[in-house]
């Protein structure tokens, strides 16, 4: 286990990565759908200081039915916003032939649950020095997901963020279920920033808020949450994609209960 074979100071890491304070606010649709709704959404993220947007160009989708997302032309538009309101960009990445390419066009790799488990994505992502968030796997045990992240260490890449967006289990009262213990587990026995996706784990915008404010108690140096000018037009997971004044509403109850803690 590598666990303590490199020291990362993580407040530092991330304020490089991503150019802010923690903890970190990642937010943003779920898939780029065209150039119009990403610029009404980043303008307001930005407006409230957020500066790393996150949007899919490739969409893994369980059904081959479903929006599989607009691909290179979305990365095209991702590479528009972020010149324009100089911001990072955060998107998934679903196969090692599409590095370069995304590498011109967004700031962030993200590994979705899916391809937590696709190590020669990992290794391959391990010769670059791009900064990768690391998805744990939707199944995967805690060790699993610090051997994954292992995997991009040990080619060098030192620039990772874990990121806790639920687990599967038999309750259907969530989409998945948010584990506070792996962020405290991450925190205690590793020196990897881990921040937390509420939208995937959760599923519903209901108990976005408390769920959010659990989260950074654990110790998570950051939190990434769907938004969407339009959710119940959203071509994927319009339930949990806050509307731009649902956001505005968490954000701000979200960091004044933060500042008076
Ligand atoms: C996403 O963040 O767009 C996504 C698909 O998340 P996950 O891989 O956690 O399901
Ligand atoms: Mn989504």
């Amino acid at each position: 286990m590598l666990r303590d074979k490199y020291y990362m100071n993580n407040k530092q890491m991330i304020r490089e990565i991503l150019g802010i304070n923690s903890p970190i606010m990642i937010a943003g649709p779920c898939a780029v759908e065209n150039f119009d709704m990403m610029e009404k959404i980043t303008d307001t993220l930005v407006r409230k200081g957020i500066r790393a947007i996150r949007a899919g160009a490739f969409k893994p989708r369980t059904s081959p039915e479903d929006f599989q997302g607009l691909g290179i032309e979305g990365l095209k538009i991702l590479n528009q916003i972020r010149k324009k309101y100089n911001v990072k960009i955060v998107s998934e990445i679903v196969d090692a032939k599409y590095i370069d390419i995304m590498y011109e066009n967004i700031d962030v790799f993200q590994v979705g649950t899916r391809n937590m488990y696709n190590y020669e994505l990992l290794k391959e992502l391990g010769k670059t020095n791009i900064p990768v968030i690391l998805k744990r796997g939707m199944c995967a045990k805690i060790d699993e997901f610090i051997s994954a992240a292992n995997y991009i260490l040990q080619g060098g890449n030192k620039n990772i963020i874990l990121c806790e967006r639920g687990i599967r289990s038999f309750d259907q009262s969530t989409r998945n279920v948010l584990d506070l213990s792996c962020i405290a587990i991450i925190k205690s026995e590793t020196k990897f920033p881990i921040i937390a996706d509420i939208s995937h784990s959760l599923g519903r915008k209901d108990i976005y808020l408390p769920v959010a404010k659990a989260v950074l108690a654990a110790g998570a140096d950051g939190i990434m949450v769907e938004v969407h000018n339009n959710p119940e037009k959203a071509l994927s997971d319009s339930k949990q994609q806050l509307s731009l004044k649902e956001f505005e509403k968490f954000y701000n109850e979200l960091f004044s209960s933060a500042n008076d803690a």
